[in-house]
């Protein structure tokens, strides 16, 4: 028999929790604390202080002035990993810890978890950090609240924010504006409204636009939310007749999976996936995992916890990300993760968002269709991810959707067949071009070029702007004198 050599090579790999005795602040922790998510909770990593206190010897003092210059000077996202993420970094599963000093740091600057939840200076591009087009709310979130924290964004779906907290903070956080504290670079939106108050708001716009079936229910994070309100919310949406599918956003189910294993919670989802179930609605869960390190048997078993509670299915948003998963064997690697042995569904892989300072994580167009191309066939149909770019006032759409792409610059063009909520009157809306933008760092020498004089003429601009606008008040300031 010939054995066809394949570009990925599939081998079905057990889950393994990595020890996390082999890190010196864990030494005694047992594994009945692990399992406590009140323990999780309070040991999570929210500082430099304690993540020195939980590593020891082991990283040098480079990593953490790295990591302070980039808290201080980046960063918009505060930290806090819980240690059931930590302990998935240089998990040394496949062979021993890495020595203590020059050989452990480098493995934790190499290791991919690390990489988006605790960025340092030096990750990030010094050439453009930003790109000239990013914003804090790049997909305009914001503007499309039809109540405070309710985005209505596609003719059917909308997206509800109950709370701006997570058990855990990523780096690349889409919602940097509003969830989390505020960083020294980053004021962090705040939510203006009572929480009752809101959800009131939210539940009345559903029950009376009959033409929204789909409610995406997120924050932040709904494991944040304490279980009784987070149920008393579901009941009251699952009562309102339209709404005939509800998925739950949460990153703990990976991150923090004690909170989704809790009996309480389990009992909990169990009443409301019963509710659900009973009325014919569709209750999902959807997760956030980027890196297959992070698919452990603790998390499997939360995901199974929710199946058997009665979710319909629990599926994997992942964000496509440079040096986290950004080749075809890292994602097909995560997706037979999930897919194989934790039940979990790979579903979608965004282009990471134009935020603030991302540059070093996001990858071009093309490369995402590269990836796109070579995951297919691998896994089932349904359970092969679509990769997709979240186009600002668009939404997503498959990275093969593009209408034209300018490789040079780095410009995309898409259009989209809906309008969204505050487009009702724009008679353009649907035969406009929208754009998305690829690093620059990634462009062709001309492609880079062109911006850099883009940049130029602009930053000339804002400087005979504000000279016009000093010389204004000089003027203003005689005229009141004289
Ligand atoms: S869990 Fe989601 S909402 Fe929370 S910080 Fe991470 S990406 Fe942002």
């Amino acid at each position: 028999m010939t054995i066809v050599e394949q570009p990925y090579a599939y081998r079905r790999r057990e889950l393994v929790e990595p020890d996390w005795t082999r890190l010196p602040g864990w030494a005694g922790v047992t594994a009945a604390e692990w399992a406590d998510v009140q323990w999780q909770r309070a040991h999570c990593v929210k500082n430099v202080r304690q993540l020195r206190e939980l590593m020891g010897d082991l990283l040098e003092d480079s990593f953490y002035a790295d990591l302070e210059r980039d808290q201080a000077e980046r960063a918009t996202m505060s930290m806090l990993v819980p240690p059931q993420m930590l302990n998935t970094m240089v998990p040394a599963t496949d062979g021993p810890v890495p020595a203590a000093g020059a050989e452990y740091t480098a493995a934790f600057l190499a290791d991919p978890v690390r990489r988006y939840m605790l960025p340092v200076f030096s990750d990030r591009r010094s050439d453009w950090p930003s790109h000239p087009h990013a914003t804090r709310d790049s997909l305009h979130e914001h503007d499309m609240w039809v109540t405070e924290g309710l985005t209505h964004r596609y003719p059917t779906k909308v997206l509800a924010e109950l709370l701006p907290t997570c058990p855990q903070y990523c780096g690349h956080c889409t919602r940097m504006d509003l969830v989390g504290n505020s960083t020294p670079q980053v004021t962090k939106l705040k939510l203006a409204g009572k929480p009752v108050d809101r959800y009131s708001a939210m539940l009345g716009y559903l029950g009376t636009h009959p033409e929204v079936r789909d409610v995406v229910v997120s924050g932040g994070d709904v494991a944040n939310m304490p279980w009784k309100n987070l149920e008393a919310f579901l009941l009251r949406l699952l009562e309102i007749d339209n709404v005939r599918d509800v998925r739950l956003a949460t990153k703990a189910l990976m991150g923090l999976p004690q909170h989704w294993l809790a009996p309480d919670v389990v009992e909990g989802v169990g009443r409301v996936a019963q509710v659900a179930r009973a009325r014919g609605v569709n209750l999902a869960i959807h997760t956030h995992v980027n890196s297959a390190q992070s698919v452990t048997p603790a998390v499997a078993a939360a995901a199974r916890a929710m199946l058997d509670a009665g979710v319909r299915d629990v599926r994997n948003q992942g964000v496509l990300m440079r040096g986290v998963n950004d080749t075809p064997e890292q994602l097909l690697d995560l997706c037979f993760a999930l897919q194989d042995d934790a039940m979990v569904t790979p579903y979608y892989f965004y282009m990471c968002d134009m935020i603030p300072f991302s540059e070093h994580w996001r990858v071009s167009l093309k490369h995402a269709q590269h990836l796109q191309h070579a995951m297919m066939g691998y896994l089932p149909g349904f359970a092969t991810p679509r990769i997709v770019c979240d186009v600002p006032f668009v939404g997503k759409r498959w990275v093969h959707q593009v209408e034209d792409y300018d490789t040079e610059r780095g410009i995309s063009y898409w259009r989209k067949n809906y309008r969204t909520s505050i487009e009702g009157d724009d008679t353009e809306a649907l035969s406009r071009d929208y754009v998305y933008y690829d690093p620059i760092d990634t462009l062709p020498e001309a492609g880079q070029q062109w911006w850099l004089q883009q940049s130029a003429a602009s930053a000339a601009q804002d400087a005979a702007a504000a000279q016009d606008a000093a010389r204004a008040s000089r003027e203003l300031a005689q005229a009141q004198l004289g």
